[in-house]
Formats: C-alpha cells, structure tokens, sequence
C-alpha cells in the first residue's frame, strides 16, 4: 500500500524533514499558524474585529483555548461577505457566489487572491498524486471555463505534476462523455458522482472497462453504492475527494487504502463538535464537521460551521501516514429526516437505490396527506433497463424506517419513472430530500 502523498507534502510546507513528520510538528505548526490568522482577521477583517474583539491572539495556545473563539456560520457570509475580506479588493482574483440555504437566501461569496489559489493548485497537485502519475490522462469532468473555477485549477494542478489535463465539463451528454474518454485515451477521470454512474451504467460504458486505471469523485456526498458500481463497471479504483468551495476547494483525499480521508492539515485546521453542545467531541463520535483556515489571505474564516457530519478515526491508517483519518462524510445535518417517526435521510435512499443497476439518479419528495407521510420518489433510470415499481418499493422496504412506515400503516410509497424533463443535477450542488411537511410547520 502506498502512503498518501500529503505526508511529504505537508512536511515540506511546515518545514520538516520528509520522513520526520510527526502529529506534535503538525500541532506546533497549526497553533501558531491559528494566531496568525486571528491576528490578521482581527485587524482586516470588520467581522472578526467585532466578534474576535475579547481574543489575545498570543493567548490561543493550544486547541483547548482555541475551541472557546464563536462559530463562523454561512449565514454570516451570505450577510456580509465583504465583511470577511481581508485584502484590498485589487488582490481578489476570483469571487464565486454560493446559493444559500438561510433564510435571507442573498447567495453566500466567497473571495479568493492569486496566493489563494496557488494553495489550491498545490494541495490538488499532491492529493491527486493518490490516484495519477506523470503522463496520465485525466478527464476533468468538473466546471472549467471560468479562470479560477475547480476544474480550470485542477488542469493547472496535473499540468505541473506532468499529468495531461482533457477538460470535459459536468456530463449533460453522457454519450458524448464516453466518447471524449475513448477518443482521448482517458486513463483517469474526476467527476461528480451522479454524472459518472451515468457513464458506467450507459450502454457505450463498457467500452471504458479496463481503459480507466483510477476515478475521483468529488463535489456532493459520495455514496458507498455507486462507488462500488464505477469500480465494478471498469475494473478501476474509485476515491473520495472531500471539500467546498468555502475551504477553497480541497479539503480532503482517501490514499490508497480507499478508507477515510487525509486532510489538508497544513492549510486546515478541522474540529468535529456536536451541534447541540457546541463543544469538540472526542475521536471516533460523530458530529459537525468545522475548520479554520490556516493559510488564507483573502477572506480567512475562523471555526466555520459546515454542516456536514463526520468522525475522525483514532487508530493510524494502515497506509502509514501521521495525519488524521476523518470518516467519508456521512451527510448533511439538514439533510436528516424523520419518516414513521424514526431516523431517515437521503443517505439511505442512496445506498439502496444505487445499488440498483438501472437506477442513475432520483428524485424525492416527503408530504403528507389525510394523516399519512408519503413518501415520493421519482427514478431516473437507464435507456435499455426499465425499473419496476414494486422492485423499487421492495427496495426502499430495506431501509428501516421505510418498512416501519409500511408496516404500521402511516407511510404511502409512490415510484414514478416518468422523468420526463427534470433537469440532470447541476455542477456542484448537493442533492437533498425535498421535504413539503417543512413548510407547513
Ligand atoms: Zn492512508
């Protein structure tokens, strides 16, 4: 097994022997990097300066006294983004506008300097050493036009590792993707999950079995049943990439023990707390997923609330490496649910559903009618293979809460694959549970 190349990476950046690096270097590292960052947020920054305002910086000296700073919440940004900036607006490179899921829903922006995406360049550059060499050829199936965007980065990334970029774009035209891959003698690809299942369950995907050595998979929760289905497809090995836009693109990458993911720990500095308590929890319980930028320049952001639930994992990762192991992400704190009064979330639906051979994306919608949930699920499915609806009712009936429903009598399940003109999920938003019983409450 090989280690993960960002233990090298990482050792170059906090400036230690290759081989030396230890968790104490790293800790040392992050300590006094945190006081930089509070101390430049606090004196450019006109909302750090107001809720940092109590904070010696020299004070923060060890992750105890740092988990006493307040949350940075997307609310915050969506507000007042320019609140956050820290350089003069002539140093901002890129902006990139996030829909919000607040209230107020003003998209939440984020601002990056030339030094900023550098940091990206860099950490893509090792964390796709994981899965690529020199001379591969990667399709970047990803958002590339716009200078600066991820794709647009990640092409600059392989170039400088001697990789050769093929920019493709998100799969609005599956056929055409295969094709491009074919045509170009692809041997890896970084896509969003959703798109590339559509190219390996495709009638053409065959054609890529044994041709793509690795895959990545990035952008929206990873579900364990569709990486299972790439990998099986074409023979070839399929990583998670963890990160968001808000933690300048990367976060996170599995090595090839393809467990949990190592992270960027010499540009991040991440806390796993409990939502209710607020406080960090300890190794191995789950919780929300918070970081602090350690290295950004542009607009820092200080225990920025993600919303995103996971655990780290305490014992080392057998690839050898000294850096956490945090778990694939496990979804969204909004995204649980409670269907027949017991726990539910999109998470479930995905591992059952994409386990499914026909099945290459879904909708679903949770209302209630005359005292009964109803649970809604509309399936996209591939263009030889039909799906049955009672297969699929039969298939929700292994998620516990579904088949309590059923049972019971207060759950109505209702498939349609009548997909018609529901768009393909977009570039790199996360698909959800849209539930009507919300809105009533
Ligand atoms: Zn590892």
């Amino acid at each position: 097994m090989i280690k993960t190349p960002l233990d090298e990476w990482i050792a170059g950046k906090i400036g230690v022997e290759p081989g030396v690096l230890s968790k104490n270097a790293i800790f040392s590292y992050q300590i006094a990097q945190l006081q930089k960052t509070i101390t430049l947020a606090k004196d450019k920054s006109a909302f750090y300066r107001k809720t940092l305002a109590m904070i010696d910086p020299g004070k923060i000296t060890d992750f105890v006294r740092f988990a006493e700073l307040p949350f940075t919440f997307p609310q915050d940004i969506a507000e007042n983004p320019h609140a956050f900036v820290c350089t003069s607006q002539r140093e901002i490179e890129r902006i990139v506008s996030l829909q919000s899921s607040g209230t107020t829903g003003a998209p939440k922006r984020l601002f990056f300097t030339k030094e900023d995406q550098e940091l990206t360049i860099d950490f893509f550059d090792y964390g796709m050493r994981n899965l690529v060499g020199p001379r591969d050829r990667v399709l970047i199936l990803l958002p590339w036009e716009l200078p600066g965007s991820v794709g647009d980065l990640l092409g600059i990334a392989l170039k400088r590792m001697g990789a050769v970029p093929i920019p493709f774009g998100p799969v609005y035209n599956t056929a055409d993707a295969i094709s491009c891959a074919l045509h170009n003698r692809t041997d890896a690809m970084v896509g969003i999950p959703t798109h590339v299942l559509r190219m390996a369950r495709h009638q053409e995907g065959e054609k890529l079995r044994n041709r793509i050595n690795s895959v990545l998979l990035t952008t929206d929760y990873v579900p364990q049943a569709i990486s299972e289905a790439v990998a099986n497809r074409w023979g070839c090995s399929v990583f998670n990439h963890y990160g968001m836009t808000e933690m300048g693109l990367g976060g996170g990458v599995q090595c090839s023990a393809l467990l949990d993911y190592h992270l960027r720990e010499a540009d991040l500095y991440f806390e796993i707390i409990d939502p209710e308590t607020r406080k960090c929890v300890p190794d191995g319980e789950y919780g929300e997923v918070v970081f602090t930028t350690l290295t950004r320049n542009g607009m820092p952001l200080i225990r920025y609330r993600t919303g995103d639930i996971s655990r780290f994992l305490p014992d080392p990762c057998p690839c050898g490496s000294v850096l956490r192991r945090m778990e694939v992400v496990q979804g969204r704190i909004s995204g649980r649910k409670k269907i027949a009064n017991s726990d539910f979330s999109i998470i479930d639906l995905d591992e059952a559903l994409f386990k499914h051979n026909a099945v290459l994306d879904y909708r679903c919608r949770i209302e209630e009618k005359n005292g009964q949930e109803h649970l809604n699920v509309l399936i996209k499915a591939t263009e030889t293979n039909s799906v049955d609806p009672q297969e699929i009712t039969d298939i929700l009936r292994t998620i516990p809460a579904v088949q309590k429903g059923l049972t019971v009598g207060i759950l109505v399940v209702n498939i349609s694959t009548h997909w018609a003109d529901i768009p393909i999920s977009k570039g790199t938003s996360k698909r959800k549970i849209e539930d009507l019983r919300l809105a009533k409450q």
